[in-house]
């Protein structure tokens, strides 16, 4: 890579850290975002993707967070953007680490249990087709998933779900 105050090559030092000629230190740090899971009635909330990536496969609403926006924003902002109605943040799950641009961006994927404030609807990046609810013994695996990290966290949501879901 090159690096990000002189324009100058690079040599990687870390795993997370590539340093130029002029001695300017590059580190890389994993992106960021809320990530929804939405319950019902022991159902789980997905959308379709619109855009390419993985146009077409089922996404949880969520995204990035924005310059000097907390987790909690986030969430409430891809909400509105994504399913057209906010949301009560229930509980934190965890946090899950994936990658994005064709494996080349770390991401920490930091997890909530939701519910619904109104009623949902298809839009923006979850705009490519009706919402689905999926029960939570019947959670949409790597072929119906855009990414599939979500695999990893269903066995904790399914323990809160016992431990704590009325919802
Ligand atoms: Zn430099």
């Amino acid at each position: 890579m090159f690096c990000a105050k002189c324009g100058h090559s690079t040599v990687q030092k870390a795993d997370n850290l590539f340093v130029c000629d002029q001695a300017h230190e590059n580190w890389i740090n994993a992106a960021t975002g809320p990530t929804l899971c939405i319950i019902k009635d022991g159902k789980v909330l997905y959308g379709v993707r619109a855009h390419d990536p993985y146009k077409g496969k089922l996404d949880l609403p969520g995204g990035f967070l924005d310059l000097n926006e907390t987790l909690e924003e986030a969430a409430h902002r891809e909400a509105l953007e994504e399913i057209g109605t906010d949301i009560e943040i229930i509980d934190y799950l965890g946090s899950y680490t994936s990658t994005y641009y064709g494996d080349t961006k770390p991401v920490i994927n930091v997890t909530y249990v939701a519910r619904l404030t109104g009623e949902p609807k298809p839009g923006d990046d979850l705009g490519g087709g009706e919402l689905i609810w999926r029960s939570l013994e019947n959670l949409p695996l790597e072929d119906e998933l855009s990414w599939s990290w979500p695999v990893k966290m269903y066995p904790d949501l399914r323990n809160w779900y016992a431990e704590y879901g009325s919802l």
